[in-house]
């Protein structure tokens, strides 16, 4: 029984994932769904994304957090319309579901905006299993954090479109093999492109502006799309 309960439960939420991408699509809004551990430096590329995008471009952020304003204080600064979600008032969720994107797309939805950031909460685990409505899955990880986060979190790293690594800044002062974390990657999964940047300095930030640029203007689907996903297995 419990694992049809789970089932269940994942096909609602994709059914209103769908509908959210409809409502996005609809208004030639590109979404994307920003994922990693804590710490990995999710809301410093958006600040550093929201300094570099060109006027074309007119973005809005959805925050996920258990609770704490922290992420959206620091990017309402940046005069983007911005939603912070608290995750505890739906019991504590160690992730976004379809459901709470929608809520706070109802406050987005005057906005005039193209292009909409969801930064998930922190967590390698379950983030990778409820789709939202985006357009893309981006997984961040920081050299930080070590070469092995792909082989022990495979769900979310074969989920994603693109895999940025993070804080190559910091390269110097670790013990850190850039191509055995690639090759653990593209064990999981061939298609996702990887990009190593430092949101800190600045570094092939371009690149990631150049991604956003290029894929928004795509129609082709996210590498998600065609998966059969299972979080809290
Ligand atoms: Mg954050
Ligand atoms: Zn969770």
């Amino acid at each position: 029984m419990e694992v049809k309960i789970l089932k269940d439960v994942l096909k609602t939420n994709d059914e209103i994932a769908k509908n959210n991408r409809k409502t996005f699509h609809s208004r030639g809004i590109f979404t994307m769904n920003l994922m990693s551990s804590p710490g990995s430096g999710k809301t410093t590329l958006l600040e550093k994304t929201l300094e570099m995008l060109p006027s074309s471009m007119r973005p809005a952020v959805i925050e996920g957090d258990i609770r704490t304003n922290l992420d959206g204080d620091r990017i309402v600064k940046y005069s983007v319309p911005v939603v912070q979600i608290h995750t505890e008032l739906y019991g504590g969720a160690c992730h976004l579901d379809a459901n709470m994107v929608q809520k706070a797309w109802h406050a987005l939805q005057e906005e005039d905006i193209n292009l909409l950031f969801i930064e998930n909460v922190g967590n390698l685990i379950c983030p990778g299993g409820y789709r939202l409505g985006e357009d893309r899955n981006v997984v961040l990880v920081s050299t930080a954090e070590g070469e092995d986060k792909p082989s022990k979190y495979p769900v979310m790293f074969s989920s994603a479109d693109l895999i940025v690594v993070n804080k190559i800044d910091l390269l110097p002062h670790l013990d850190f093999d850039m191509e055995l974390l690639k090759n653990r990657i593209r064990q999981l999964n061939g298609d996702a492109e990887i990009l190593e940047i430092s949101a800190r300095t600045g570094e092939n930030m371009d690149r990631w502006i150049r991604w956003i640029d290029e894929t928004s203007r795509s129609k082709t689907p996210s590498l998600a799309d065609g998966r059969e996903i299972s979080p809290h297995r």
